[in-house]
């Protein structure tokens, strides 16, 4: 199986360290949708049965000039192109207005939505639950995955979870 995701996220949430983590080659061109995709891919994933080709999206951030509100249409473009969405917040802050934000472009994005809680190895785990409950109302995600990109906790069920929505 295979498929392309893209991350999405406010700054500092850790999509960079998420896609060190797991990216084990640069992009060999798979398919011919790739060709819409490959200059913002930053990386595959490969495992025996899957193969999943991420794509940083910085650009979705409530924009503050002309050029900002060019970069959000970009990043836009490349959200219509992927096949599920990875929306990566930080266990460590919990829900802020920028989420909002990034949530209200989804709604007209259509694509499936994976919220991914990363830095799960800074709190502690009973905080866990009231962050999700704080997420689960706000966007009909289709998973909340915790994680942490730095360590690698939880990263490869991930993956699985990715490969059963492709
Ligand atoms: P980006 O702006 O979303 O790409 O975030 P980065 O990947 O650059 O990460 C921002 C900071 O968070 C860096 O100092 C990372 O080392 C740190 N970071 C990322 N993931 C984790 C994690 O799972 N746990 C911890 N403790 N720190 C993390
Ligand atoms: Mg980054």
């Amino acid at each position: 199986k295979s498929g392309f995701i893209a991350i999405i996220g406010r700054p500092n949430v850790g999509k960079s360290t998420f896609m060190n983590h797991v990216i084990g080659q640069k992009i060999a061109i798979m398919s011919d949708k790739a060709q819409t995709t490959r200059n913002k891919i930053q990386g595959v994933y490969t495992d025996k049965d899957k193969q999943i080709v991420f794509i940083d999206t910085p650009g979705i951030h409530k924009p503050k000039h002309k050029l900002g509100d060019f970069m959000v249409k970009i990043a836009e473009n490349t959200l219509n192109e992927v096949d599920a969405i990875m929306f990566m917040i930080n266990a460590d802050e919990g829900y802020g207005m920028g989420d909002q934000y990034i949530m209200d472009r989804l709604e007209s994005i259509k694509k499936p939505v994976f919220l991914i809680i990363n830095k799960i190895d800074l709190v502690h785990p009973d905080q866990l639950l009231p962050l999700i409950d704080q997420y689960k109302d706000k966007y009909p995600f289709k998973e909340i995955i915790p994680i942490s990109a730095l360590e690698g906790n939880n990263v490869s069920h991930l993956m699985d979870v990715f490969t059963e929505h492709l």
